[in-house]
Order: structure tokens, then sequence, then C-alpha cells
């Protein structure tokens, strides 16, 4: 049975619908199985936008409060997320408690798959931690609310190159804003983290003659794009050293801290990793007072989730990638209302995701 009990922020106990309200989530979907071992939480956060879209990520967590506050956390960040990139979509993630590498099999996604399908399209999955695009076709096999489908079954295909154009875009917004030219030639660009969006955002970057610098755990990686753009390569531990313009991070969240911050010389951030801001209010604040242009990630790598709405509605990579490309004047939007408002720039974006839900959710038709 599911432990009703959670931690809240202040660390004082809640039920679980008390956590929901204070993040204001709409459904909470608990899911057993004793036959295939499955369990999960689908949280979905709010749908008035349209349908809420979110991956599903399969991680061992701690307890069932863990999973249930990361279930939350998440799918309230895609409700932002699709908010801000002006989709009609709402926010929604799942979660399945597990060792993705010992206990996925095709039953359990394909159990996973009829729990999504008993919502009737409040959620749409697709992929994230755990997950690959072959458990997305079991889930498929039971539902067909997925996205992120390979593209001998109708999908898209892998959404990273997608993610990594929005990225570029975002970038060459912040370069507008704090050098007065978009063009990132000559600029020092380090990526953190060359796998399937940074190596994609390196392509881009070496072409329009940036200089760019990558750094990542795992030598083969570094050594397959050394070998194909002659980038320079930075050890992991001296990242935060560097002197670097552009500090691209796109390997993990939290690299935004008071330790890093306090070694970092670049005049912007801005990659494709969720959660960069350790601490959202005081890193976001933090960042903005060193002068730093910090591009919001929720923003910037909206490029995925763009190429998911655009695949469960009648796919057509041209709009994906116009779409994503307006990641670049969103971006320059929200600088002048951080400026105007004399706020960091995730609360700007923040503030404009709340408003587009809140007016959009006031519409009422008149016939
Ligand atoms: P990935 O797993 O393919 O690549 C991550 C890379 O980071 C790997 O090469 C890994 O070796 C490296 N890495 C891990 N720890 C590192 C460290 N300490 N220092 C340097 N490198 C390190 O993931 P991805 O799909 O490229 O996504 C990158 C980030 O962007 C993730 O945070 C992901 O959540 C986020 N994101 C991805 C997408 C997408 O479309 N793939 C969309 C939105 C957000």
């Amino acid at each position: 049975m599911i432990d009703v009990t959670v931690k809240s922020a202040t660390k004082e106990a809640t039920s679980v619908l008390e956590q929901m309200a204070s993040m204001d989530h709409e459904q909470v979907l608990f899911c057993n199985d004793q036959a295939t071992g499955l369990k999960a939480i689908i949280a979905v956060h709010n749908t008035v936008l349209g349908p809420s879209l979110g991956g599903t990520r399969m991680w061992e967590y701690r307890d069932d409060s863990e999973a249930l506050t990361d279930a939350l956390r998440l799918s309230r960040g895609m409700t932002y997320k699709s908010s801000l990139a002006g989709l009609n979509l709402g926010g929604g993630k799942a979660v399945i408690i597990g060792n993705s590498r010992t206990q996925k099999n095709e039953a359990l996604m394909r159990k996973f798959g009829r729990f999504v399908d008993s919502l009737a399209g409040k959620y749409i999955t697709a992929e994230d931690v755990g997950i690959t695009t072959r458990d997305m076709e079991y889930v498929s096999m039971e539902t067909d609310h997925v996205a992120g489908l390979p593209e001998y079954l109708g999908g898209s295909g892998d959404p990273s190159p997608v993610t990594a154009y929005g990225v570029y875009m975002g970038m060459k917004a912040c370069a507008k804003e704090q050098f007065g030219s978009d063009s990132l030639s000559g600029k020092r660009v380090l990526v953190q983290g060359v796998g399937h969006v940074g190596e994609a955002l390196v392509g881009m970057l070496v072409k329009e003659g940036a200089k760019v610098m990558i750094s990542d755990i795992f030598q083969d990686k570094i050594q397959a794009i050394v070998d194909k753009h002659g980038v320079e390569v930075i050890d992991v531990e001296n990242v935060y050293e560097t002197e670097m313009d552009i500090y691209s991070p796109c390997a993990l969240g939290a690299t935004v801290n008071d330790e890093t911050l306090s070694k970092l010389k670049c005049a912007i951030i801005c990659g494709a990793a969720n959660n960069q801001l350790a601490d959202e209010a005081k890193h976001g604040r933090a960042v903005m007072d060193k002068g730093i242009i910090y591009a919001p990630d929720y923003l910037v790598n909206a490029g995925g989730i763009i190429n998911c709405f655009w695949e469960i509605n009648g796919y057509h990579k041209e709009a994906a990638m116009h779409q994503t490309e307006g990641i670049y004047d969103t971006t320059l939007d929200i600088f002048k209302k951080s400026a105007a408002e004399n706020i960091p720039a995730y609360l700007a974006a923040n503030k404009l995701a709340e408003a587009r839900v809140e007016a959009i959710g006031n519409v009422q038709l008149t016939y």
C-alpha cells in the first residue's frame, strides 16, 4: 500500500492531497500490479492548455514519498515548459519505481501503458531517464497516448537535435542581450556533457565559428567529437575555472550553485540541462547580481516537447523547427521583462508561463 504521508519542503509531514494542493495538481494516479511488479505514479498537474504531456522516468527511489515528490515537481515543471513554449499542452509526468536495468520488461511496460490508457488522453507519456523508445513501443501496444515513438512507428524519432536547436537559438538571444550581437562567431563556449543534445549543439556552434570547448565523463564520447570537429577538451574538474564567454550545461542539473558561482567566469549561462539553478530563488538572483545572463533552462530546452507536440498533431518537421526557432524571441521577451521589473530571468519566465495558463483558463466561449 502506498504510504500517504509525505514530507513537504518544510520537512513537515503532509498528506498527499495537501501536497497536491500546495502545488495545485489536478490528479495523481497510483498504479500497482502484483503480477509484473509495477509500481508507478502518474501526476497530472494542469490541463488548462491541453492534455498533460511529460516523460516517464524509471528510478530506484529511496521510498514512495521521494517518488511522489519527484512526480509532482516534474509534472508542474512541464506545465510551465509547455505554457512558455506556446503549446496547447498541460503538464504531466510519470515515475516508475524500480531499477530500469533489472526490473523493466515488456509485461511491466505494457501494464504501465494500460494505466496511461485509463486516463483517457488526459496524460500523454514519452521517454525520460531510464526509459527508451523500445519501452515506448511496448506502451503504445496498450494506449494511443504516447509520444516520442521511433519513425518506423509513425513517430518523430529522437527529439534531441530539435532540443539542441532551441538551446542554440536561446544562446544567440543571450548573446544579443549581453554583447549587442547575436553572432556566436569567436565566442568561447564550453559545452558540459556531449550526449544526445550536447553533441548536436557542438555541431551548430562549430558551424557558426564559435571556439567550442567540451567536457564529458566518458572518453569515447569526447574522442568522437574531437575527431569530427577538432574542439578543445576541458577536464571535468577544471570546467568552472575555465575562461569562457558562455557556459552551456548539457549534462546534469544543479550545476549553478554556491560553489560553482564563486568560480564561474562567464557572461552567459545557457544549456539544455533541467533545473540548472540548485536553488532557483537564491542562485537566480545571485547570477543576476553577478551580471551573468541566464537563459531559463525550461525555456531553451523546449525543442523536445515542441517536437512531441507536433508528433501527436500530425508530424511536420519544418513546423517543429520553426516553432523552436521562436525560443529566440521568447528569450529576449523574458530579458525585457526581467530588466523592466528588476527580477531574475527565471522569475520573469515563471510569471509569463503562469499568466498564459491563467488567461486561457479564463477564456469563455460565447455563442
Ligand atoms: P545524455 O544522457 O545523452 O547526455 C548527457 C551527457 O552528459 C552524457 O554524455 C554524460 O556522459 C555526460 N555527463 C554526465 N555527467 C557529467 C559531468 N559531471 N560532467 C560532464 N559530462 C557529464 O542526455 P541528453 O539527452 O543529451 O540530455 C542532456 C540534458 O538535457 C539532460 O539534463 C536532459 O534532462 C536535458 N534535456 C534533454 C532533452 C532531449 O531532447 N534529449 C530535452 C530537454 C532537456
